[in-house]
């Protein structure tokens, strides 16, 4: 069958063709009116969504090749996300399906961020454990089939993405903050400043504890000897990666090693991170371990993990109807 993808449960317009094991297009559309306010603006970005998507389909079907009447279903984010984003997204689906006769199929957008495993070679084997960092989430996640999935721990406050976010407004950083720490973090010393591991039990996370430290040294650094964030920037960037980094990766070792799982994966937004990818690979080498890390096109959010999440559902006849409305808040 052929899928169309549509992502829009946040800032990014995604749209995407998927046909047996093919990713054909992935459109992305960034929303940057954003970054004059520091953070995602949800009346903006629903009507940044509006003008984004019909273009975005257009262009997702044309560089896939296809015509419309080639699609055999629409597949969308239905939660969790902003909900008016959502609702651009939905109501389109809903249109398009309408119009072309088609099959609505529903995706989960974090399980579509684990599902983007299964876009390129080589895939994980059921039950692999995955880690899914993105703005909203921080999950370990045992992974036991397409559909299966169970979120084994948490963050009980902000996200690992939100704590970089944080941390570079923090520093006088532009938004999303996450890829300019690592940018800067590539120059810098990640052992120069030491931030505290939090203490926390069980495979969950805590970053606002982190985020609060991390307030304190730079005003306490800044009072003593002004300029000492711009002239710091590489080394106190390195080190609160370093520190987000093994917060991540120690609690999802103690997940592997517990469960004796060795197919491990990394999803979501942070995933991107240089300092992460690479402190997974050196992990897995360690413990002997498969890891998997998506191409950073399907790391952030992309339509074609709606898409190829929407593919197995439709192999497993897994439908939604004309009823279905967004859900801000959208459990496995
Ligand atoms: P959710 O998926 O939980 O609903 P979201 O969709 O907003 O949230 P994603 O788009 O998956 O999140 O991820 C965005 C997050 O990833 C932002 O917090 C951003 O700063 C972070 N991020 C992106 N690239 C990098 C990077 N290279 N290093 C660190 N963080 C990054
Ligand atoms: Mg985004
Ligand atoms: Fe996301």
């Amino acid at each position: 069958p052929v899928i169309l993808g549509i992502e829009s449960s946040c800032d990014e317009t995604s749209a995407a063709v998927y046909a047996d094991g093919v990713m054909l297009s992935n459109i992305i559309a960034n929303q940057t009116i954003h970054e004059a306010y520091g953070g995602v603006v949800p009346e903006l970005a629903s009507r940044v969504h509006q003008q984004n998507i019909i273009p975005a389909v257009q262009q997702a079907i044309s560089n896939a090749k296809v015509s419309k009447n080639d699609i055999d279903a629409v597949a969308f984010t239905r939660g969790p996300g902003l909900l008016g984003s959502l609702l651009v997204g939905v109501s389109f689906a809903k249109a398009f399906a309408l119009a072309q006769n088609l099959p609505l199929i529903e995706v989960n957008h974090m399980q579509a961020h684990i599902l983007a495993h299964f876009i390129d070679e080589p895939k994980p084997t059921f039950p692999f454990l995955c880690l899914t960092v993105s703005g909203g989430h921080t999950q370990i996640v045992l992974v036991k089939d397409f559909f299966d999935m169970e979120v084994i721990g948490h963050t009980q406050d902000d996200a690992a993405g939100e704590a970089m976010d944080k941390t570079s407004k923090i520093l006088g950083l532009p938004y999303p903050g996450g890829p300019l720490i690592d940018k800067h973090a590539r120059l810098g010393n990640p052992k120069a400043y030491q931030f505290p591991e939090p203490q926390i039990p069980g495979y969950n996370f805590s970053f606002s504890g982190l985020k609060t430290s991390i307030l304190y040294f730079i005003q306490k650094n800044e009072a003593a000897t002004p300029g000492f964030v711009q002239n710091n920037l590489a080394d106190i960037c390195a080190s609160v990666e370093h520190r987000i980094v093994t917060i991540l990766l120690n609690k999802l070792s103690k997940a592997a090693l517990d469960l004796g799982i060795k197919d491990i994966a990394l999803a979501g937004g942070v995933s991107a991170n240089t300092g992460l990818r690479q402190g997974l690979q050196e992990l897995g080498a360690k413990h002997g371990w498969n890891t998997f890390i998506p191409r950073m096109e399907y790391c952030t959010d992309n339509a074609a993990m709606i898409a190829v999440a929407g593919y197995y559902k439709f192999l497993k006849n897994d439908f939604t109807d004309q009823h279905v409305a967004p859900l801000a808040r959208m459990p496995f």
